[in-house]
């Protein structure tokens, strides 16, 4: 199957979901998650029409936005790419000029770090919170307890704007087994919201196998990798260090 017809079938499966729960098409929006694969299978995505990417390393996506760069010439400048996987320190200034969104912040350190070169820029950058909510869950995140503390200080960040939070649940085959996963992060948005009275619209969550799931509970935000591009040629476990 091509990618085009991937991407088509992703995005009726994201529409019959989102009817099912009587909601509207577009309160969902896709990025597709295309670490790891090369630069061609993104050209055919974007060629495709779509726009929202995911990469989870600053370097890989450098490297990539480069050869995109020949490939598609100055209509990369389109891609809205977002960094879903951890960001090292030493990375953020790098990260600040490479991603319009970084959707997996996990700490106070972090957020401070990646501030600085967005508010010297005079550029806003979009930010979710990464939770973690089991052990087993991602090897990153924030504990459930200092959600709104971290809502608090990203708020007072000139560089940066929280809009909401991301979660990756412990893997389990069947997408049922995620649900309690997938409420308890919109719960736990829904409590920051009120505690702080900052608004907190996206919930990020729902990877191939379990979106169907996750809009039900409410996610704004698929990343789908695996249904759009296939397999991964090598092996990574969701979010390896940036
Ligand atoms: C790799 C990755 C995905 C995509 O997972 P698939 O199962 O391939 O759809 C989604 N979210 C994060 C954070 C990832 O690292």
């Amino acid at each position: 199957m091509s990618i085009a017809e991937n991407l088509r079938r992703v995005k009726d499966e994201i529409a019959q979901a989102c009817e099912r729960a009587g909601r509207e098409t577009a309160s969902v929006e896709l990025i597709a998650v295309s670490k790891t694969h090369g630069p061609q299978l993104l050209a055919d995505a974007f060629r495709a029409g779509q726009r929202k990417f995911g990469e989870s390393r600053v370097q890989e996506w450098e490297h990539k936005r480069a050869q995109l760069h020949s490939i598609l010439g100055e209509d990369v400048g389109q891609i809205d790419a977002h960094l879903i996987g951890n960001l090292q320190s030493n990375k953020t200034s790098k990260a600040a000029w490479l991603f319009s969104a970084f959707d997996a912040v996990d700490s106070a350190k972090v957020a401070e770090r990646l501030n600085a070169p967005c508010a010297q820029a005079g550029k806003v950058l979009p930010v979710l919170i990464e939770v973690k909510l089991s052990e087993e869950a991602s090897k990153h995140g924030i504990d459930p307890h200092g959600v709104v503390g971290l809502v608090r200080r990203i708020e007072e960040m000139d560089g940066l704007q929280v809009n909401g939070l991301m979660m990756v649940p412990p893997y389990t085959d069947d997408a049922e087994g995620a649900r309690p996963y997938f409420r308890q992060l919109r719960e736990l948005r829904d409590e920051a919201q009120q505690a702080t009275g900052i608004a907190l619209p996206q919930l990020s969550m729902g990877m191939s196998h379990d979106f169907a799931v996750a809009i039900q509970e409410g996610s704004t935000s698929v990343r789908i990798g695996t249904a759009i591009f296939g397999t991964r040629e090598y092996a990574t476990t969701p979010q390896e260090e940036a």
